[in-house]
């Protein structure tokens, strides 16, 4: 179970995560994009991180669609629509909920998935976000079916989102700057898919 007050702490935790890897973020993007992507993400969720302390009293579906939509009209990149409707679907599940079950949690992230691949129609495998989000999904799904505690899930989550992360050096870009590229992009590592794990790993460290 997340309850609000944890909920705020998960997003202050993601928050400081991303101040902390801005340049790591960045330099990624610079091999393959345009080298912004630590750059957006920072101004996103320091925006975000001046929101939250009117969130302290909100139920979880208010929090999560205030960082949407403070992501998407914060972040210029691809990476704040995105995120930003990730965010915004995972909300609508948890609408005037004071806490998240794992049943929440999981239609929440399968949510956030959809948001994403209706807002940018990419597929797994084409080196995006996705890459790092799929695995994850279905490791936080099967170690909740297993009666994993909720730790043990995010742990789970946080480790295929990683093998995600890899991944994605081996591959080509599809979609996205990186697909500019095209065959150069392999050997790159996506810049999206390892703030993706950079978030997952914040809320993984965040829960006791
Ligand atoms: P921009 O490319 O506009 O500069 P960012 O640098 O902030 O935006 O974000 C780049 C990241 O966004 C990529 O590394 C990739 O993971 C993700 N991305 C780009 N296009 C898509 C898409 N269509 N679907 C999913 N993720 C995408
Ligand atoms: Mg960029
Ligand atoms: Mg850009």
């Amino acid at each position: 179970m997340i309850t609000q007050a944890m909920l705020i702490e998960i997003l202050e935790n993601i928050c400081k995560t991303i101040e902390e890897n801005m340049s790591y973020l960045t330099e990624l993007d610079i091999a393959i994009g345009d080298g912004d992507h630590g750059i957006n993400m920072n101004k996103g969720f320091t925006a975000v991180l001046n929101k939250l302390p009117s969130l302290q009293d909100k139920d979880c579906g208010v929090i999560l669609k205030t960082t949407a939509m403070t992501l998407i009209s914060t972040v210029g990149g691809a990476s704040g629509p995105l995120y930003g409707t990730a965010f915004l679907k995972a909300s609508s599940v948890v609408n005037g909920k004071m806490e998240i079950n794992n049943t929440d949690l999981l239609e929440m992230f399968n949510s956030a998935i959809q948001g994403i691949v209706s807002r940018g129609h990419a597929n797994k495998g084409d080196k995006t976000m996705l890459d790092a989000l799929y695995p994850a999904y279905d490791a936080l799904k099967e170690a909740i079916d297993n009666n994993n505690t909720l730790k043990e899930a995010l742990q789970a989550a946080t480790e295929a989102a990683l093998g995600g992360v890899e991944y994605t050096k081996t591959i080509k870009a599809i979609r996205g700057r990186a697909s500019y590229l095209g065959e150069r992009s392999i050997g790159h590592q996506d810049p999206g898919a390892t703030s993706s794990y950079l978030m997952l790993n914040a809320a993984y460290n965040t829960i006791n």
